[in-house]
């Protein structure tokens, strides 16, 4: 990856906004929300920001990085006049009205403002109607916002900012076509914004086509660290592998990523996990891309329950949602250790990080604890039994349709076949990834076979397709 170092690394936290270039209506506002010190990713962006420079901000959920991109887009609106000035692109529409939200709240100091929100699943026609009412600020996903500028109902001509909010999650679900389409048609005269919680290449590729001299802006993010909580099990060679599904059906986490130090390790775990009925893949080093894009995308999408992998594998892994980490083996490398385990609680949610060891492995936890500056809290493997006599199901089931980028399929189309024709709600679809040659969409346990029929009778972007589970109903 070749994004530019970081100019700003950790700032400082205990600013307030009054070192801002802000006008003084927007400053009471800031205080009346009780926003009395910028979050450290809000000191580090909003100073570059403010001064229009574009940005590529590492920020995620919780951090406050609504009003850093929130504050400079109202900085520069002006609510005379009547045309879309700025644009937030968002991969779902939960997190669009959640940005529409907050960007309400800030633009109270500013008389007039129009906030439009643009997402699938709502008629065209009600969105074209608020659109000729004039907006200011829209607010969307790429699929959706892209329909619109097609239509021409939709002009882009007055943009001052551009905005890609949790632009990784947007390639995540095959919207790369889709934001550099948007992207293509702002005015080349523009700020543009990037948020993402990690750097995968396409973010690189977006970056140095659609940036200008971008800051990169970064916050370490060590408060997650008290959010885990670490238990360590003594283990034997017979009982390790074991322990892995005890310690799962005793915690029962929808989502674990368990790391083991070979393949051949990753291996055997995911036979026993898989011969005690616990949905279990294993990513290692040689895996055709294609068998890695379908068992990311399974347990991405929380249709898989346990993903077994070697540290190198995991590289580049972008998983929100984790509730454990299970450290089959211990890493020799303390600074490994923590890297594993901070990959749950992520973004405000408590975490759990299980270790097992064995005695031979006693010198890499004392490394980890003196590298941690904390002892260990050891627990009994006897401690755990099955929390229900149910099985650990996970609570989704992807779907494949065979047909992808190749025939121009996008999620949006696919959502549409299944919130319209085959009339289930947003709420009972997941995640949706479109490959090259298929597409993988996550739908709620409960539904699976039926909204497989469903599509298989029906069409897609008037096409029939074919569609199949990954995963035993
Ligand atoms: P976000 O990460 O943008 O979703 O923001 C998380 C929450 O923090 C939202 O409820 C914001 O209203 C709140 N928030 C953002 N910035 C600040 C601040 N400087 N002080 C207090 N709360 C804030």
């Amino acid at each position: 990856m070749t994004t530019p170092s970081p100019t700003t690394a950790a700032a400082p936290s205990k600013a307030g906004f009054g070192s801002l270039p802000l006008s003084p209506a927007m400053l009471a506002n800031l205080q009346q929300l009780g926003y009395t010190e910028m979050t450290p990713i809000q000191a580090a962006s909003l100073p570059l920001a403010l001064l229009g420079k574009d940005l590529i901000a590492q920020a995620q959920t919780g951090s406050g990085k609504t009003a850093a991109f929130a504050l400079p887009l109202l900085a520069n609106l002006n609510p005379r006049r009547f045309a879309v000035q700025a644009l937030v692109l968002c991969p779902t529409r939960e997190l669009a009205d959640q940005v529409t939200v907050e960007l309400r709240r800030l633009a109270r100091a500013q008389d007039n403002v129009k906030i439009v929100t643009l997402c699938g699943g709502v008629p065209l026609r009600m969105q074209v109607a608020s659109l000729e009412h004039g907006a200011h600020l829209v607010v969307g996903t790429p699929g959706r916002i892209l329909d619109h500028l097609q239509r021409g109902t939709l002009d882009l001509q007055a943009l001052n900012t551009l905005v890609l909010d949790e632009a990784d999650r947007m390639l995540d679900m095959g919207f790369f076509d889709d934001m550099t389409s948007v992207a293509k048609q702002c005015p080349r005269e523009r700020q543009t914004l990037l948020f993402s919680a990690t750097y995968p290449e396409g973010i690189d590729k977006i970056a140095k086509q659609f940036l200008r001299e971008p800051q990169q802006v970064k916050v370490e993010t060590k408060q997650n660290a008290p959010k885990i909580e670490q238990r360590f099990y003594e283990v034997t060679r017979a009982s390790r592998l074991p322990a892995v599904a005890q310690l799962l059906l005793h915690f029962r986490p929808v989502s674990t990523l368990a790391f083991c130090n070979t393949k051949q390790r990753c291996k055997e775990l995911v036979t026993l996990l898989q011969g005690q009925g616990i949905s279990a893949l294993a990513l290692y080093g040689e895996l055709e891309q294609r068998e890695r894009d379908q068992v990311l995308a399974q347990f991405a999408n929380r249709s898989c329950s346990v993903l077994v992998a070697t540290d190198v594998a995991s590289r580049g892994l972008d998983i929100t949602q984790l509730e454990a980490v299970i450290n089959v083996d211990i890493s020799p490398d303390p600074e490994v250790h923590v890297h594993r385990i901070g990959r749950t609680g992520r973004a405000g949610e408590a975490g759990l990080a299980l270790s097992l060891a064995s005695l031979d492995e006693m010198g890499a936890v004392g490394r980890i604890e003196q590298y941690q500056q904390q002892p260990s809290v050891w627990h009994s493997l006897d401690e755990l039994k099955p929390a229900s006599s149910e099985p650990l199901l996970p609570p989704m089931v992807t779907l494949q349709i065979l047909g992808g980028r190749k025939e121009k399929l996008r999620p949006g189309d696919v959502l549409g076949a299944l919130t319209g024709e085959a009339g289930y709600t947003r709420e009972q679809i997941g995640k949706i990834h479109v490959t090259e040659f298929c597409t993988f969409v996550a739908v709620e346990r409960a539904i699976a076979r039926e909204a497989m029929q469903r599509l298989n009778a029906g069409k897609i972007k008037g096409r029939s397709v074919k569609v199949r589970t990954l995963q035993e109903l």
